[in-house]
């Protein structure tokens, strides 16, 4: 049979898409990504908050009229809209599901399809673990959905952060590490077995990374031994998904000693007031994050910031979000997305006093993306002129001499990249040397020096 999958949500479902076609084409199945030529549809799906339920809702009714008109068999919903909705709510909602399967489903992937070809179903298959627990090794097969130069890398699944906007603890389980040694093993797996330029880290914290294993924080030790594998000038790792809260001087030291890891950091901070913090238990202080972002700029050269923040969270007051504002004014983070507080019922935030109104959310929101907008052109601007090392992602449609790339300072899919002018489409896949001859708010023009 022909298998289609649609991945939605983070890196992390998208790895999860990844291990499902491996286990898919492990068992000879044909994977194709046109959905008209195939007899199944996998549909992996977000549903942290509502834009995102929305998002896979549609993915699935769009794919139902596919099977409406005949041209697919069965329809498989993988992922959080499995996880986080409840099997009779699922199953009435959306009748042209013939399965819904869960996180620690996704190993068992051809016997769910088996199944749906031989039984006579008179329902949906429904196979959720409420408590998953299933985290992918080394062992699992795996196929790449990325371009073959970059690939995400899960270091561990779940969280215990408890954050009280967040539905990830509910959707995906407890935090749950794998091993320092499945990590290499697979790091020197998928290095062997494609081009790879970059590696990007990633989890729910990466930084909690080892404390349910190794009952301490562990992600520096893992960084240590990753550099000391066998890697090329060429290759870089990078690390998405940190929490303020978890970082230690040793991990930072690895961070600044190590040019093979980007100077870049993901670290969604959320908030700034310590009244906004508290309530949503981030487990960290105004003061402590300001000393976070001073050592972490003193010590890592060239250091890129990527940060994503929450307004409009309940009992937000004009005083608090003046804070942020000024926070934001002052220390010119690299990278910033705002988003505005997503009242998820499951949540422990949703029962909190003092709801901000959508009106007073939606010009805070705004406020803060014009002041971001204008603080990320000026950091652009900053860069013409200069030269830049660009790892070449794909070719413009448009012309094959104009190539599109990301620095070390933009991560794929969440930032920005770089139009690389007088290029060569056989560059794709390499690091090219780039002058910076123009700069917009979140992306540059430069280009290729020949040398
Ligand atoms: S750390 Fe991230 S994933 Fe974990 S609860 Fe907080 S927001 Fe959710």
């Amino acid at each position: 049979m022909r298998i289609s999958i649609q991945s939605l949500g983070c890196p992390k479902n998208f790895v999860d898409s990844e291990v499902i076609c491996g286990y898919l084409l492990e068992k000879k199945y044909t994977l194709t990504n046109e959905i008209e030529n195939a007899d199944v549809a996998i549909i992996n799906t977000c549903s942290f908050i509502q834009p995102a339920v929305e998002e896979s809702i549609d993915a699935i009714l769009q794919t139902a009229r596919l099977k409406k008109e005949g041209k697919l068999k069965y329809i498989i919903v993988a992922g959080c809209l499995s996880q986080r909705y409840k099997q009779q709510d699922l199953i009435e909602s959306l009748p042209e599901v013939d399965a819904f399967i869960g996180v620690d489903e996704i190993s068992k992937i051809d016997k769910i399809i088996e199944k749906l070809d031989t039984v006579n179903l008179n329902s949906a298959i429904f196979q959720v673990n409420p408590k998953p627990c299933f985290i992918y090794d080394e062992k699992s097969p795996r196929f790449l959905l990325t371009p073959r130069h970059y690939t995400y890398l899960k270091i561990a699944e779940g969280c215990n952060n408890g954050c009280t906007y967040c539905l990830i603890p509910h959707i995906k389980g407890r935090y749950r590490s794998r091993t320092i040694e499945s990590v290499l093993t697979e790091v020197q797996n998928l290095t062997a077995d494609y081009p790879l330029k970059e590696i990007i880290l990633v989890a729910e914290d990466t930084t909690y990374y080892g404390m349910d294993l190794y009952g301490k924080l562990a992600l520096s030790e893992l960084l240590q031994k990753m550099v000391k594998l066998p890697w090329d000038e060429e290759q870089r790792i990078r690390i998405l998904y940190t929490h303020p809260a978890h970082y230690d001087d040793y991990l930072i030291e690895t961070i600044a000693q190590n040019p093979i890891i980007c100077p870049y950091l993901d670290i969604p901070l959320q908030h700034i007031s310590n009244n906004v913090l508290k309530r949503m238990n981030r487990k960290i202080c105004q003061k402590d994050i300001l000393k976070l972002i001073k050592k972490l700029r003193d010590r890592i050269h060239g250091l890129t910031i990527r940060s994503t923040f929450i307004v409009g969270f309940p009992g937000e007051t004009d005083d608090d979000f003046q804070q942020l504002y000024d926070f934001i004014k002052e220390y010119r983070l690299e990278k910033v997305g705002v988003f505005p507080f997503y009242n998820e019922a499951e949540c422990p935030a949703s029962r909190l006093s003092e709801h901000v109104p959508e009106s007073i959310k939606k010009a805070r929101l705004d406020k803060l993306m014009r002041l971001q907008q204008e603080i990320s052109l000026e950091l652009q601007i900053a860069k013409i002129g200069k030269e830049k090392r660009v790892l070449i992602d794909e070719v413009s449609e448009k012309n094959k001499k104009i190539l599109l790339g990301r620095s070390c300072s933009e991560a794929p899919e969440i930032d920005g990249n770089i139009t690389v002018l007088k290029g060569d489409y056989r560059d794709v896949g390499k690091w090219v040397d780039v002058k910076i001859i123009n700069a917009h708010p979140y992306n540059l023009v430069g280009e290729k020096i020949c040398k």
